[in-house]
């Protein structure tokens, strides 16, 4: 579904979860509170609770999204998944003010829920409902919760982003500011995974289980955010031009896949070329799965361009680019190299190879 302009995304994975909350409710939670709550009842008080719950971190990460989308970062899409939501934003905060406002709105806005939540639990509302009370009460509660854990200082957590942006803020340096919150990002992780082992020697293997690999969730993403700044760091700044290889080994467009196969993919180490108009200008690109899709009867009179993907739908780089969004680029159109275009001519070609060289070489010399 779609809120303000916002895809909102179910993985798979949440159905699992959401199917665990809902047994956990239904089974331990309302039960334990109230003996007299049962069977179908306790099953349909926990689905409600559960789908409450879901629409309170919607709610959380809807937050998030439009706060960024204010800073003029857009947020194509927030995602549902095994370890809550995730708002997935087109690009990084643009400075220290940004971020920290991106990242508070949401812990508050949990605790502004538990507020909501407890405040109707003190009217006679809820009791019109069977349950209702019990549900009432649990959001409250949950929400609290995950308002208090969320401001955890550590990334990739809420709290680890409002302590980036105050150590961006001091220190005036995205890359060294995400260092540190990741760190503390790790530890959290670790600490989360080591009370999940606690737990689980003291026999609550759920719950425990359920906290370490919450630990081993938040200690991979610290990890990975913080590679992903040093990249940006690094890669940022180098134009395509000065990477790309500037012979292209270009195939024309008239050519049968014949030729294609004998004379190009025989002979170089690609999956896929760039094609040409005969006077240099990109006509698109075609793959060697593209040339699987035809019989091999009709290889001699087919011609390239009618297997191609054309121009218009092919990635391209322009040479001004810098790399590190050239990459971003090859990792969204999952390509291992891009032709590199100038007003419709080709004038290179940049593999994700060249791009990692580029990298090493940057942080071999501590750049
Ligand atoms: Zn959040």
């Amino acid at each position: 579904m779609r809120i303000a302009g916002i895809r909102i995304v179910i993985d798979p994975t949440w159905l699992f979860v959401f199917a665990l909350v809902v047994w956990s409710l239904a089974t331990g939670y309302f039960p334990a509170a109230d003996a007299s709550i049962t069977g179908a009842e306790a099953w349909t008080l926990g689905a409600v609770a559960g789908v409450l719950l879901f629409a309170s971190v919607l709610v959380h990460e809807l937050s998030h999204a439009l706060l960024a989308r204010r800073a003029g970062i857009p947020v194509p899409r927030i995602r549902l998944f095994l370890f809550g939501g995730v708002s997935e934003m087109a690009a990084e905060p643009h400075n220290p003010r940004s971020e920290f406002r991106i990242a508070v709105a949401g812990p508050l806005t949990s605790i502004s829920l538990a507020a909501l939540f407890w405040g109707l639990q003190r009217t006679a509302l809820p009791s019109l409902v069977p349950g209702g009370p019990l549900v009432v009460e649990y959001l409250a509660t949950i929400n609290l919760a995950l308002g208090i854990f969320n401001l955890v200082p550590g990334f990739p957590l809420d709290g680890g982003r409002i302590l980036r942006a105050w150590l961006w803020w001091r220190r005036r340096d995205l890359l060294s500011a995400t260092r540190t919150a990741g760190r503390a990002g790790s530890v959290v992780g670790y600490a989360l995974m080591g009370l999940g082992l606690v737990s689980l020697i003291k026999g609550a293997t759920l719950g425990g289980m359920w906290m370490i690999l919450i630990g081993m969730f938040l200690n991979q993403a610290a990890g990975s955010s913080y590679q992903t700044a040093l990249l940006k760091d690094l890669l940022s700044g180098v134009r395509v031009r000065e990477r790309m290889t500037r012979e292209v080994i270009a195939v024309p467009a008239h050519a049968s896949l014949e030729e294609l196969v004998n004379d190009y993919f025989y002979r170089h180490p690609h999956g896929s070329f760039p094609v040409s108009w005969g006077d240099g200008r990109l006509a698109g690109m075609v793959s060697l799965e593209q040339v699987k899709s035809v019989p091999r009867d009709d290889w001699v009179r087919m011609p390239v361009r009618q297997v191609m993907t054309p121009a218009e739908g092919v990635c391209a780089l322009d040479p001004e680019e810098d790399c590190f969004a050239a990459l971003e680029k090859m990792i969204r159109c999952d390509a291992g190299r891009l032709p590199v275009v100038d007003s419709g001519e080709i004038v290179g070609i940049l593999s994700r190879r060249d791009v990692m060289k580029l990298f090493q070489v940057r942080s071999g010399l501590g750049a």
